[in-house]
C-alpha cells in the first residue's frame, strides 16, 4: 500500500464509529436490522452534506455566468436509457463463487473469493445496475420507468430547453445534484460504494475543436476544488484512464483520486464524451440537439466535457482527511480539521456555567451569530469536555461567555486547531469571525 495511505490502519473503523456516535452517517433502518448498504444522514451529517453540495454549487455555478442549474426528474422512461446506452451496457461483469456461492463484481476480487479464499468461479455475466419500477397502477409495457443511475441525462434530454430559455451559448455547462441509483453488486467501504446516492455533476458543451482545452481546464478545477477545501496535496492525485479502459461513450476520462484507507481510489471522473450523448438523443427522439453559430453561420452538434462527482462520496473523503487525533496539554483529543464551510457546525456558544445569570447574555451572543454561522448551544459538562466535543465534530469556533462577559461585554473565542483563546468584544464580534473565515 502507498505511503500516504498507510497511515492508521483503524482509522476507517474510527471514522463509522465517530459518524455514528456524534449524528453524521446512520445505518438506514437499524432498529430492523438495517438495510443493505443504506445510509442515514444524521443532524451532523445532514449539515455537512449540504456544506459539501453549497460548496459545489457555488463554485461551478453561484460563480461563474457560463454554468446554469436543474434540477431533473429521478424516474424516466425507458426510451432515455436505451439511447443512452445504459440499457445495454450499464453493467458489471457478476460471477459467483462455486464454494460459497456469493455474488462478486469480478473486476474488483482479482480472482479470489472474499468470503471463503475460493478460486473457483461461474463465466461472468453482464449484470446491469438499474433499479427498475413501474409507474402507475398498470403493469407491464408502457409502465416500466427507471431511477435515473447517473444525473447526467437530464442535462443531454433538457438541452434545447436550457438553451432556449437562457440564451447561453457553447462555451456553457448545465449543473445538477441529486441522487441516483445503482444496483451494486457489492456495496462496500461505508458511503464510498452505496446503492443510493447524491452526485453533482455538470455537463459543459464546447466546440468540437475546443474539447481538449476544455477537458484539460476542468480536470484543473476539479483537482483544485478539493485542495481548497482542505484535503492535503499529498492524498490527492490524477489518473488518466488507458484508451483500452475507456466507457462506451467516453474519447478521454481522468480520475480525482483519493488516498482512502484501503488506497488510492476514485473520487471523481472528469470525461470528454465527445458529440456521444446529444447524438444518440437526436436519433431516438428526433429532436434536433445541435447549437446554431450565427455568426460562423454554422450548425454543429457541441462536444461535451463532463465533471462528475459524488457528494456522498466526496463526504467520507472530506471526513477521512480531516481525522486527527493529538495531544493538547498532555491529554489526546480526536480532532476534525475540517474547512470551517464543510463544518457542521462553525460556532459553538458555550456560557462557562448554567447559572441563570448568563443565559441572557449568552442568548444574546446566539441570537448574534445564527443568521451567519450554523451554531451549536451547549450548556452541560465541564467546558474542557464541551471543547472536547466540539474538536471532534470540526466546529472552528468556540465562544465562551463568562461571568465577566456580563460587566466588560467581552466572550472568548477558542481556535480548534490551535486551540488559542482570545478575547473579544460582544459588539465586534461577528466581525472577527467574519475575518477569521473570509466571508465578508
Ligand atoms: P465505479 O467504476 O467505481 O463503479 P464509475 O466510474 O462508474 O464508478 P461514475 O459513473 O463516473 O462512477 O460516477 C461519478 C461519481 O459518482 C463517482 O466518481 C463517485 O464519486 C460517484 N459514485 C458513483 N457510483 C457511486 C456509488 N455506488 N456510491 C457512491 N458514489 C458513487
Amino acid at each position: 500500500m502507498d505511503s500516504v495511505t498507510d497511515t492508521d490502519p483503524e482509522l476507517l473503523d474510527k471514522v463509522i464509529n465517530l459518524a455514528k456516535r456524534r449524528g453524521f452517517i446512520f445505518p438506514s433502518a437499524e432498529i430492523y436490522g438495517g438495510f443493505r448498504s443504506t445510509y442515514d444522514y444524521g443532524p451532523l451529517g445532514v449539515n455537512m452534506l449540504r456544506n459539501v453540495k453549497a460548496a459545489w454549487w457555488r463554485s461551478m455555478v453561484q460563480m461563474r455566468l457560463d454554468v446554469v442549474g436543474i434540477d431533473a426528474a429521478i424516474l424516466g422512461p425507458p426510451a432515455v436509457w436505451a439511447a443512452s446506452g445504459h440499457l445495454e451496457t450499464f453493467t458489471d461483469p457478476l460471477v459467483d463463487c462455486r464454494q460459497c456461492k456469493e455474488r462478486w463484481r469480478e473486476d474488483k476480487i482479482d480472482g479470489v473469493c472474499p468470503n471463503c479464499g475460493s478460486t473457483e468461479f461461474t463465466e461472468a455475466r453482464a449484470f446491469n445496475l438499474m433499479f427498475k419500477t413501474q409507474a402507475g397502477p398498470v403493469e407491464g409495457e408502457g409502465a416500466t420507468a427507471y431511477l435515473r443511475p447517473e444525473t447526467a441525462q437530464g442535462m443531454f434530454t433538457n438541452f434545447t430547453n436550457v438553451l432556449a430559455s437562457t440564451r447561453k451559448k457553447p462555451p456553457f455547462g448545465i449543473a445538477q445534484i441529486g441522487k441516483s441509483f445503482r444496483n451494486e453488486i457489492t456495496p462496500q467501504n461505508f458511503v464510498f460504494r452505496t446503492r443510493e446516492f447524491e452526485q453533482m455533476e455538470m455537463e459543459y458543451f464546447v466546440p468540437p475543436a475546443d474539447a481538449p482545452h476544455w477537458y484539460r481546464y476542468w480536470i484543473d478545477q476539479r483537482f483544485n476544488w478539493y485542495l481548497d477545501l482542505g484535503i492535503p496535496a499529498e492524498k490527492l492525485r490524477l489518473h488518466e484512464h488507458a484508451a483500452a479502459d475507456l466507457s462506451h461513450y467516453s474519447r478521454g476520462t481522468t480520475d480525482v483520486e483519493f488516498a482512502y484507507p484501503w488506497g488510492w481510489d476514485e473520487l471523481e471522473g472528469i470525461a470528454n464524451r465527445g458529440d456521444y450523448d446529444l447524438t444518440q438523443h437526436s436519433h431516438a427522439s428526433g429532436a434536433k440537439l445541435e447549437y446554431f453559430d450565427q455568426g460562423a453561420n454554422e450548425r454543429y452538434t457541441p462536444y461535451v466535457i463532463e465533471p462528475a462527482a459524488g457528494a456522498t462520496r466526496a463526504m467520507m473523503a472530506f471526513l477521512l482527511a480531516a481525522y486527527h487525533e493529538d495531544l493538547v496539554e498532555g491529554e489526546s483529543r480526536t480532532v476534525l480539521r475540517l474547512d470551517w464551510r464543510l463544518a457542521p457546525y462553525q460556532v459553538a456558544v458555550l456560557p462557562l456555567s448554567k447559572k441563570s445569570e448568563l443565559e441572557g447574555v449568552s442568548q444574546e451572543v446566539l441570537g448574534l451569530l445564527q443568521p451567519h454561522f450554523a451554531c451549536d448551544y451547549d450548556v452541560t459538562q465541564s467546558i474542557g469536555r464541551r471543547y472536547r466535543r466540539q474538536d471532534e465534530v470540526g466546529t472552528p469556533f468556540c465562544v465562551t461567555v463568562d461571568f465577566d462577559s456580563i460587566e466588560d461585554r467581552g466572550v472568548t473565542v477558542r481556535d480548534r486547531d490551535t486551540t488559542e483563546q482570545v478575547r473579544v468584544p460582544i459588539e465586534g464580534l461577528l466581525a472577527h469571525l467574519r475575518g477569521r473565515t473570509d466571508q465578508g
